[in-house]
């Protein structure tokens, strides 16, 4: 429940609303894991909370560390069900990997999330409760200046409702109090998802995974371009409402000999021309049985020459996590990067 659906529910209880306030804060800010902890809330009600209502963040069953200090978690959900996240700290930020939901129903070619179908959505309270746990396993208390990213298992767009909902909770003054700026939904580009996100007054930032710069290609490794393809995005990123300098990311992964040609180059730097973005070229990650290979410095330098010249904002992401299959596309349970053989990631 957000903030004010708990004031709501605490009304129905013959409570104050201010007592959801104090329960919101209690649970997101402080991290409460028993209603003994609430001290603030009268005896009487705690002792009913106590027996009618269960607080449980989902429970991490595997965490595997990587050399290069990302570890890559699963949680097990309340109805058994597992989905993967990657805590990725950095010199002066931490970002945090989600998943949206469990499987996917975009079936891009090369992410194993996708070839498991749709399974269920997550739930707003499942998203929020990946963030917390992995706040909580890595020592962060109280208010986290971190990053998020929707590049786990499952197509964010495709669960717009649950995902807005948790980043209301997540960016809630009462709880964590995230900036929105530091949010990211990573599409795979699913252009009706696209238009509703505009909608909202308040969002989170918006990634696009492009990965390929002809229709042919996209369309053979990312199935929803046979529906939206690459001029259906163009006109919707055109038309998206960004703020101030908010710019949209693409996400481009460079695969030797299929993605990194210089006409590549150019035909990624007349679509990125279109609107306010900027680009992140991820060089593959090479994992047994991929069948393709990394870029060479070389191309990857002259690629960069070719977008700074026509004026674009353009970064090389080196994956992280790449030893404990936590990278793009190595969350085996999903993501939107061909350089991702697992969980979902952009
Ligand atoms: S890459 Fe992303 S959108 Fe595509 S199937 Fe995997 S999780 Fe879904």
């Amino acid at each position: 429940m957000d903030r004010e659906e708990l004031s709501a529910w605490l009304e129905t209880l013959g409570e104050p609303a201010f007592r959801g306030d104090q329960i919101f804060k209690g649970l997101h800010r402080h991290r409460f894991f028993a209603w003994n902890h609430f001290t603030n809330l009268p005896h009487s009600l705690r002792k009913q909370l106590e027996s009618t209502v269960e607080l449980r963040w989902p429970e991490i069953t595997e965490t595997i560390d990587s050399e290069d200090g990302s570890t890559k978690h699963a949680f097990r959900l309340s109805d058994g069900k597992q989905v993967e996240g990657v805590y990725m700290p950095y010199r002066n930020r931490t970002t945090l990997c989600l998943s949206s939901q469990m499987g996917c129903a975009m079936g891009c070619t090369f992410c194993a999330t996708g070839q498991m179908g749709i399974v269920r959505n997550l739930s707003a309270g499942e998203i929020v409760g990946q963030v917390v746990a992995m706040l909580n396993a890595h020592g962060h208390s109280g208010v986290t200046p971190v990053n998020l990213v929707f590049m786990g298992m499952g197509e964010p767009l495709h669960n717009l409702e649950n995902v807005m909902k948790a980043f209301r909770m997540l960016t809630d003054k009462e709880g964590l109090g995230l900036s929105p700026r530091r949010i990211t939904v990573s599409t795979s580009g699913l252009v009706s998802g696209i238009e509703r996100l505009a909608t909202y007054a308040q969002r989170p930032r918006l990634a696009l995974s492009l990965n390929a710069t002809t229709d042919e290609y996209r369309s053979r490794i990312m199935p929803v371009n046979r529906v939206w393809n690459l001029a259906a995005l163009a006109d919707v990123l055109t038309r998206f409402p960004l703020e101030k300098k908010e710019r949209v990311t693409l996400e481009y992964v460079l695969l030797s000999g299929v993605t990194d040609s210089l006409e590549d180059g150019r035909r990624l730097a007349r679509f990125a021309r279109a609107f306010p973005s900027k680009i992140n070229l991820i060089p593959f990650n090479p994992h047994e049985g991929s069948g393709f290979e990394p870029p060479s410095e070389e191309r990857i330098s002259q690629l960069c020459q070719i977008l700074s010249k026509a004026g674009l904002t353009v970064s090389v992401r080196r994956s992280r996590g790449q030893d404990v299959a936590g990278a793009c596309g190595q969350l085996v349970r999903g993501k939107h990067n061909p350089g991702d053989p697992g969980q979902g990631s952009r």
